[in-house]
């Protein structure tokens, strides 16, 4: 039995897909999937016939996938930049280049779990970056570029749902928050938004706000200056062209940034939205546990970190209805990350330049 390396690259369009066996010879054509087609994408790979279902390769620059294909049972592994050649400027290198790096070099792919995350092994890294831009960040804070939580006498939080729209978990999540007359916050990926319009009208037009967090997941400080802007231009391109107002606020996928980063959004318009309640949603510990993080940690001036796309949000949607009563409970309105920073008392942000 050989092994099979499926190399997956990320597009403006969607996902390019290549597949080779150990010598090299293409085990199917290469295909391409839309961004709502993650669930579609992972059964056909669980099926393709020939050989062993093959092992999934991304690179860095995506994070939308190895949360779906993880939880699926698909072996996934990550190439970084130092192992491949330069990107383009928007999308990553093509999937037949991710294919064969992964078939020649299979010694060097780390290997992500669904533990571990897209990150998994980089924890160095990540540390770094974090280490080197606290100066840059509490520079932008106390110029109220930085928002991690609104003022603590305010009986508001903001429920923030990252990594959407999906074509399963917004709907259902909208019907909640709907329910309960709560509002929310929803940072939407570019990925997504182009491929799911429909839901992201939804979201606008049941009144919450939308927010950036980035084109297609990626650990920010691997980018270049250039492919950062170009992550974030498009995705507010993409939010703009379906609702009419392009997004204040962005959230880094990760919370990563690094000095270079943040050097590369200086002048954007743009609000850098943190939380300071985390629900480990993504860790999928069953809503009991979500409901409990979210309860023990939040208060007044909360913004609570949540998910409702790339991946299965089902345990998010389950613990939602008691997340919200447990708020309501205490007196605590529901309120957008937008009203939570514009309350009475909330001082530190200043309103931005559009
Ligand atoms: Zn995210």
């Amino acid at each position: 039995m050989t092994r099979r390396y499926a190399g997956i690259a990320w597009t403006g369009e969607g996902y390019r897909v290549e597949v080779v066996d150990e010598t090299g010879r293409r085990a199917v054509e290469p295909s391409g999937w839309g961004g709502a087609q993650v669930a579609e994408l992972i059964a056909w790979l669980r099926d393709l016939d020939g050989g062993p279902t093959p092992a999934v390769v991304l690179d860095s620059t995506n994070g939308l996938l190895d949360g779906p294909m993880t939880a699926a049972g698909l072996e996934v592994y990550r190439l970084d930049p130092w192992q491949l050649p330069p990107r383009p400027r928007f999308g990553s290198v093509p999937a037949e280049r991710l294919a064969e790096q992964a078939r020649t070099a299979p010694d060097a792919l780390a290997r992500v779990t669904a533990e571990g995350g897209s990150l998994t092994g980089r924890a160095a890294d990540y540390a770094e970056a974090e280490r080197r831009s606290a100066p840059v960040l509490a520079a932008l804070s106390a110029a109220g570029r930085y928002f991690e939580h609104g003022d603590r006498s305010t009986p508001r939080v903001a429920l923030t749902f990252d990594d959407g729209p999906d074509p399963v978990h917004t709907r259902q999540v909208l019907e909640i928050l709907d329910r309960y007359g709560a509002r929310a916050s929803f940072f939407c990926v570019g990925h997504h938004v182009a491929a799911m319009p429909d839901e992201v009208r939804r979201i606008a037009a049941a009144g919450h706000e939308l927010g950036s967090h980035s084109w297609s997941h990626p650990f920010l400080p691997d980018l270049t200056p250039d492919q950062v802007r170009e992550q974030l231009d498009r995705t507010a391109e993409a939010v703009a062209r379906v609702t009419g107002e392009t997004p204040t606020r962005f959230r880094p996928p990760y919370g990563a940034l690094s000095p270079e980063v943040l050097a590369a959004l200086d002048g954007y318009p743009t609000a850098l939205t943190m939380f300071d309640v985390d629900s480990r949603d993504w860790t999928r510990p069953g809503p009991e546990r979500i409901a409990a993080n979210v309860l023990n940690g939040a208060g007044p001036g909360s913004v609570v970190l949540m998910h409702e796309g790339a991946g299965d949000r089902g345990q998010t949607v389950l613990a939602l209805p008691s997340i919200i009563e447990g708020l309501l409970e205490r007196g605590l309105e529901l309120v957008t990350v937008g009203e939570l920073a514009a309350s009475p008392g909330t001082d530190g942000e200043r309103p931005l330049d559009r």
